[in-house]
């Protein structure tokens, strides 16, 4: 299978045959199923922007194990330049979906293990890392999208995985075989599962000696017997079975679509495992993938912020309030929030690094401060949109009552702003604001990729305080007596 435009990508979504469930039932076909159409329309963006010749540059990349061209988002980077592009790409698509594209936990996922298992092997003698040179081989050839299973259940959150009194609060080995592990376990708020053709899972916290269990990385096919995927709800959904305008965004939705994914005594062959008790790589690894996923976050969360000033600037045309300098400001602070969370990707990007295995990390404590920044500055962007919106957001009429017979032209009447600008205009960008601001595509820039007192825990760790209260104390004169 080489999945290359993006009926290629639904077609093999629809032969994978995963086990999927929304709403209690099982789906067998997801690409018709409405709860999901829309995150497929916007992962399949990543298939169609590649074969663009326009976009190439950012879409594409040269595989430095085979020479090939390939989807970026199967590239191990291999410079700086590498690191930055990502970032442009990626706002790139978001402002060709307006939505979560979904595509990246894989892509960081594979670069976070590039780097890591080289540390490894080198430690350990084992051969993790010429085996996730085969998967990425793999991987960049068939052009599959990879879903990055990186956060567990956790259970008791005061507790240590070995210390749970579920051992399957953290995804773990419960067999070690000739030909392969066994796990058990699973992964949660797993963004773009459910169109996904493989997983790669890796371990979530820093891990004890007594944890070795639970220090594991693998990939394995979604279809593989024992996985279950169990899709979230989402605020609003149920206003993508209605097809019309309520949605905001019908064609791509507005977040990714996360799913929780069981893992009920799943095999995994040893050429696809990439840690497998090493414990004392937990957490180099957790860091390392946590900056290659912070780093997004002002590029996509940045591009869909353009989005919203656009919606806000049209909006404020269609109300009249659009030459008020109150309104201007707004926007304008709305536009440095945006251009401020873009500055701090691409600077992570931009101060990035060689690792021992020759490719590319951004630089860990820019890549939190990116997050952390997202976490306030998409908040306030959405602040900033209710209060240009107006009250209207959260009083509209439906749909169905601006098409109906009977009441249809009062709600004409009445939602009309500006002379010779439609109602359904005006509810269209209205609905876009109300359902780009909504819960769960808030909640994603204040989870995504780690909650803020994941960013704030790196601080504590790479923030290098001592060389700080050194400096303080130069400047001041301190001489300290032993
Ligand atoms: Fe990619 Fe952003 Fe979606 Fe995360 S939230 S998967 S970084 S588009
Ligand atoms: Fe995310």
């Amino acid at each position: 299978m080489v999945i290359k435009t993006k009926a290629d990508y639904v077609k093999s979504l629809r032969e994978q045959k995963h086990v999927v469930y929304y709403k209690g039932k099982r789906v067998e076909d997801v690409t018709t199923h409405l709860g999901f159409i829309p995150h497929i329309n916007a992962a399949a963006k990543t298939y169609e922007l590649a074969l663009q010749p326009e976009h190439e540059d950012l879409m594409t990349a040269v595989s430095h194990l085979t020479g090939e061209r390939i989807n970026r988002f199967t590239h191990i980077h291999q410079n700086r330049e590498d690191l930055i592009k990502k970032v442009q790409m990626m706002r790139l698509i978001s402002h060709e979906t307006g939505s979560c594209f979904q595509r990246c936990v894989g892509f960081d996922a594979l670069n976070a293990l590039y780097s890591t298992t080289v540390e490894i092997d080198e430690k350990y003698g084992t051969n993790y890392h010429q085996r996730l040179i085969e998967y990425v081989k793999y991987v960049q050839k068939s052009n599959i999208m990879v879903v990055g299973g990186m956060t567990d259940t956790k259970g008791d959150r005061s507790k240590s995985p070995s210390k749970q009194s579920d051992p399957d609060q953290f995804l773990h080995v419960v067999e070690r075989r000739k030909d392969g592990i066994v796990v058990t376990g699973a992964k949660v708020h797993q963004t773009g599962a459910i169109n996904s053709h493989e997983i790669v899972v890796m371990p979530t916290v820093a891990l004890g000696e007594e944890d070795r269990d639970y220090a594991v990385a693998f990939a394995s096919p979604l279809n593989a017997p024992g996985v279950v995927l169990i899709f979230g709800r989402q605020t609003n959904e149920e206003r993508k079975f209605e097809k019309g305008i309520d949605i905001g965004n019908l064609e791509f939705g507005l977040v990714g679509g996360e799913a929780l994914i069981i893992f009920d005594k799943v095999f995994v062959p040893w050429d696809r495992v990439f840690m497998c008790g090493e414990y004392d790589f937990a957490q180099m690894f957790v860091e390392r993938f946590a900056a290659l996923h912070r780093q997004n976050y002002g590029g996509c969360k940045g591009g869909l912020s353009d989005i919203l000033v656009g919606a806000c600037g049209v909006v404020s045309e269609y109300q009249g309030t659009g030459k008020a300098s109150h309104i201007k400001d707004k926007l304008a602070e709305m536009m440095h929030l945006a251009e401020t969370i873009y500055c701090c990707s691409v600077a992570c990007s931009a101060m990035g690094h060689k690792m021992k295995a020759g490719n590319y990390e951004p630089d860990t404590l820019l890549a939190n401060a990116t997050k952390y920044n997202v976490t306030k500055n998409v908040y306030e962007v959405a602040r900033l949109a209710h209060d240009i919106a107006g009250g209207i957001i959260a009083t509209m009429p439906f749909e169905d009552d601006l098409r109906s017979p009977e009441i249809g032209k009062y709600v004409e009447k009445y939602m009309t702003g500006v002379e010779g600008v439609s109602a359904e205009n005006r509810i269209r960008i209205l609905r876009l604001i109300e359902n780009m601001t909504g819960g769960t595509s808030l909640a994603e820039s204040m989870h995504g990729a780690g909650s803020p007192q994941a960013q704030k825990v790196m601080y504590n760790r790479r923030g290098n305080m001592e060389y700080k209260m050194k400096l303080a104390k130069k400047f001041a004169g301190v001489k300290e007596s032993k």
